[in-house]
């Protein structure tokens, strides 16, 4: 997709998966002014408290099925439809290029 920054009117295209957009949660990362832009949230993640991508990795590891970081700072997060028992004490093992 092709997302203007609203602050700094900077366009940037992105990959973003159909699962992550219609299902999942992704924030995509300006490379201009380096703001994250919370593009679609259907895991809710962002919605009831400012929280911080640390926090989702620690206390969401479990609801996050997974989650994709790209090379230039986008996040997205989604949930397969699956049940997973994940280690709690690992959940940042669920991040990374699958
Ligand atoms: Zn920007």
């Amino acid at each position: 997709m092709t997302f203007t920054c609203r602050p700094c009117s900077h366009r940037s295209s992105h990959r973003v998966s159909k699962q992550g957009y219609y299902h999942g949660t992704v924030l995509i990362s300006c490379p201009s002014c380096k703001n994250k832009h919370l593009i679609s949230d259907h895991l809710q993640i962002f919605s009831d408290s400012r929280i911080t991508l640390d926090d989702i990795m620690r206390e969401k590891g479990q609801l996050v099925k997974r989650g994709a970081l790209g090379g230039d700072g986008d996040v997205e997060f989604w949930d397969d439809g699956t049940t997973t028992t994940t280690e709690p004490t690992q959940p940042t093992r669920q991040i990374g290029d699958s």
